[in-house]
């Protein structure tokens, strides 16, 4: 196929892609701004699944996606992109912060240089002052030279000050930015990318101090039911509430995160197996124990359980070895009947049954 063929064909795709968005926007009456022909045009092109199986969600549900299901959806899954454009446009923004700083600075330079041109010409010319009349005349053209140096030192300090304020603000803005790209939209605790940057760290701090650590990993039971009971919104709230109970039965260096849909992850730096089995029964028991109410309509929905899995690190363990041992042993606790809590030891310890009853 020719060059000029692939091109055409790629157009004709975009064409359509383009065309189905636009009758998206219409059937659903969104917005037709630059970020909702983007989710829409996303949307028929496949190439976000996640996105397609969220729409996909609520079209089950309900006729239409509303405005503001759209803008969550948006904030949700084109976030990245607008991390890096506000990321872009605060380096643009101490760049030029910065270029006024050395412009301001070149010309103090310049204004430090002439001003001790102008004292050398006065101490040269001060050896042929013969009277009075001629040594005021110069006195009084030192004194406006240094007037006008301290003049200008004065307002270099304060633009100084100035764009110091302006580059902490710049400052702050890109620590909220990191704050955000480090946490999960929907329940606002840390996302996978904060966990996986936690769990790297808090190894090697375990590794370096001999001291122990601990990883559970908990997943929501029977929670494809639960949306279908009830929505796919309602299942959202759910696990905001799940969210916060994991972030209040956390604390210090602890660290709580949304490890993908309905599964969390808990880090326990310094923590033995037997204290993070107190820590997990502790958010079993909390979750178990939450009486869901829809808060539209009062209605009550039940109640949600979770399974969980600890394991310990071990000083040969790395980031794979120990996620996948603490997921065996959440795959174990929902085995054993789901709602409950299973570890390595607790697994050796049934193991260990099994082979008595068989001798
Ligand atoms: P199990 O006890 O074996 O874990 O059963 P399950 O139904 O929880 O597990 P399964 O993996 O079959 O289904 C997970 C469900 O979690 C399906 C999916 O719709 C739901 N889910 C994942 N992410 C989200 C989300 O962001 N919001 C909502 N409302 N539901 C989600
Ligand atoms: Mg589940
Ligand atoms: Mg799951």
């Amino acid at each position: 196929m020719t060059n000029n063929q692939d091109k055409n064909n790629s157009n004709d795709r975009s064409i359509s892609l383009g065309e189905k968005a636009l009758g998206y926007i219409k059937y659903n009456q969104t917005s037709a701004s630059p970020d909702g022909y983007e989710l829409w045009y996303n949307y028929a092109s496949g190439l976000k699944p996640e996105l397609n199986n969220q729409i996909k969600n609520l079209l089950s549900e309900q006729p239409r996606i509303d405005q503001e299901q759209l803008d969550e959806l948006y904030s949700t899954h084109f976030n990245g992109n607008e991390v890096d454009n506000r990321m872009e446009e605060i380096s643009s923004q101490v760049a030029l912060e910065l270029n006024e700083v050395m412009e301001m600075v070149g010309s103090s330079l310049h204004n430090t240089e002439s001003y001790s041109e102008s004292l050398e010409v006065f101490t040269s010319e001060l050896a042929d002052i013969k009277d009075e009349g001629s040594l005021r005349m110069m006195i009084s053209s030192m004194a406006a030279a240094t007037f006008q140096m301290a003049q200008n030192t004065k307002e270099l300090e304060s633009n100084l000050a100035n764009s110091q304020k302006q580059i902490l603000n710049l400052n702050k803005d890109i620590e909220a930015i990191k704050a955000e790209s480090m946490t999960d939209a929907l329940t606002a605790i840390a996302n996978r990318k904060k966990f996986d940057i936690t769990l790297q760290k808090e190894i090697s701090l375990a590794l370096d101090n001999e001291e122990p650590l601990c990883l559970v990993l908990a997943d929501i039971d029977h929670f494809k039911a639960f949306n279908d009971n009830h929505g796919h919104q309602t299942g959202d709230q759910v696990l905001r509430l799940v969210a916060n109970i994991l972030k209040t039965n956390v604390k210090g260096r602890d660290l709580a995160a949304r490890y993908g849909g309905e599964e969390f992850a808990i880090i326990l730096p310094q923590t033995c197996l037997e204290d993070a089995v107190t820590v997990a029964e502790q958010i079993r028991k909390a979750v178990m124990n939450k009486e869901l109410i829809k808060k539209s309509t009062g209605k009550k929905l039940g109640r949600v359980t979770m399974s969980l899995g600890i394991a310990q690190f071990t000083k040969v363990d790395s980031i794979e070895s120990i996620i996948a041992r603490a997921d065996k042993c959440l795959y174990a606790a929902k085995d054993a009947g789901r709602n409950n809590v299973q570890t390595e030891l607790s697994l050796e310890n049934q193991a260990d049954i099994k082979d008595h009853d068989a001798a």
